[in-house]
């Protein structure tokens, strides 16, 4: 019988499957493979920085859960990374990869380091450490990483090249997320924000005003700002971005994103939204509680917990970051009827093209842009619908539906 495990390493896992088991929507007896992660490594490895300096940098693999195929799952490079919150979000991938029906399991990886703290140099020692602690777990048929929060197509380059050093012969499809040259895919650079986007197409298809649609996207990275540019471009009413440190703000008229996309992002470093002097400020706070039609959390996780979700007031919640809305801020968000499109729905266009890509990679093919959006769309949105009506019939939450449909098929595989 499933048991809660005290000594779980994801609390938030636990939590999510505890929901499931409340329900009565899954085999008490298939949840227990959920308890923990299939398989956790750690290394601690030395690095010598530009200044003679040696130093120890914490970074670690997750697979989640296997049953599906190799593990799948970017890296993100982060002060605050620990194995808690690997391991959640190596659930999240699990889930991720089994909802939108990729033939993967779900897996993370993290390096506790603050990135801008780092020379390029001493960046590219840490990615290939990261390679030569890892390697042997790794592998197109083993476990395929991928970017996340602050880690990028270079970095991917990086890590491929010391992979391929390690077995001794080409193996692009080790890795996704790689520059077009080094055999990344057309369109991976945008595909989470713009499998974010078909599915908010989808949603307001009946509504020919897009500027009637109030948006707040927080976050200006990658996912943030290539999804404000494709909303702002489709005339929706971009009110409010921000960066880790800066919002800004424009009720009335809404943004003008393009202005500030190029701002931020043609000169020959990136720019601050702080830089950004003609709009009012606002802090990443209450630009969560701003009354729009759409609220975009797109930078880091447990941005919404139990202290602010009482102050949301918007009508519905795009999860583009991985795991931004606390349990408990969800329950109290939920009782507000607040929509939340749950992240392993919201931001799977990501880790979809990375499978064309890895795809690609295996059949040394090189589809163009038009045909991986084309493919990217027709799969999000199937999951979409599929989640909908779970939602709809069953009457439940998007989370709990997405999480019950993913469970169901990680579980028809036998162990
Ligand atoms: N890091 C992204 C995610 O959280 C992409 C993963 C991938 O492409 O494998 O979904």
């Amino acid at each position: 019988m499933y048991d809660k495990n005290e000594n779980a390493i994801c609390k938030v896992c636990q939590i999510e499957i505890e929901k499931l088991k409340n329900a009565n929507l899954i085999d008490e007896e298939k949840l227990k493979i959920f308890k923990n992660p299939r398989r956790i490594l750690e290394a601690n490895f030395p690095i010598t920085r530009d200044d003679g300096k040696i130093e120890i940098i914490q970074a670690f693999r997750v697979l989640y859960n296997g049953n599906l195929g190799p593990g799948k799952g970017g890296i993100r490079f982060h002060q605050d990374v620990n194995l808690e919150e690997v391991s959640e979000l190596a659930f999240i991938m699990s889930l991720k990869t089994a909802l939108t029906e990729l033939p993967f399991g779900g897996a993370k990886g993290g390096v506790k380091i603050n990135p801008k703290d780092y020379s390029e140099n001493e960046l590219e020692k840490i990615s290939r450490g990261y390679i030569q602690e890892f390697w042997r777990y790794l592998g197109p048929k083993i476990d395929v990483p991928a970017p996340d929060v602050n880690t990028n197509p270079k970095i991917m380059g990086w890590m491929r090249d010391e992979f391929e050093k390690m077995i001794g012969e080409k193996s692009p499809a080790f890795i996704t997320g790689k520059t077009v040259a080094d055999g990344g895919s057309e369109g991976r650079d945008k595909s989470t924000a713009m499998g974010a986007f078909y599915i908010i197409q989808e949603k307001y298809k009946n509504i020919e005003n897009k500027s009637e649609i109030s948006i707040a996207i927080q976050g200006f990275g990658n996912a943030g700002a290539t999804i404000a540019k494709l909303l702002f471009d489709a005339g929706y009413k971009v009110v409010a971005v921000s960066d880790s440190k800066t919002g800004i703000f424009e009720k009335e008229n809404g943004l003008n994103i393009d202005e500030i996309y190029n701002f931020i992002y043609s000169g020959k470093t990136k720019k601050r939204l702080s830089e950004w002097d003609k709009n009012e400020k606002i802090s990443n706070g209450d630009l969560l509680e701003l009354n729009v039609d759409i609220l975009i959390p797109a930078a880091l996780g447990d941005v919404i917990t139990f202290d602010n979700a009482e102050k949301i007031q918007a009508k519905e919640i795009i999860e583009l970051a991985n795991g931004p809305i606390s349990p408990r801020a969800e329950e109290v968000l939920l009782k507000k009827n607040i929509l939340i499109i749950p992240d392993l729905l919201a931001n799977s266009g990501g880790v979809i093209v990375s499978v064309f890509e890895w795809e690609q990679n295996l059949k040394n093919e090189h589809w163009d842009l038009e045909t991986v959006n084309e493919k990217l769309k027709t799969k999000i949105l199937k999951a979409y619908e599929e989640v909908k009506n779970e939602a709809q019939e069953k009457n439940i939450d998007w989370r709990l539906a997405a999480h019950k449909i993913a469970v169901e098929k990680i579980t028809q595989k036998s162990e």
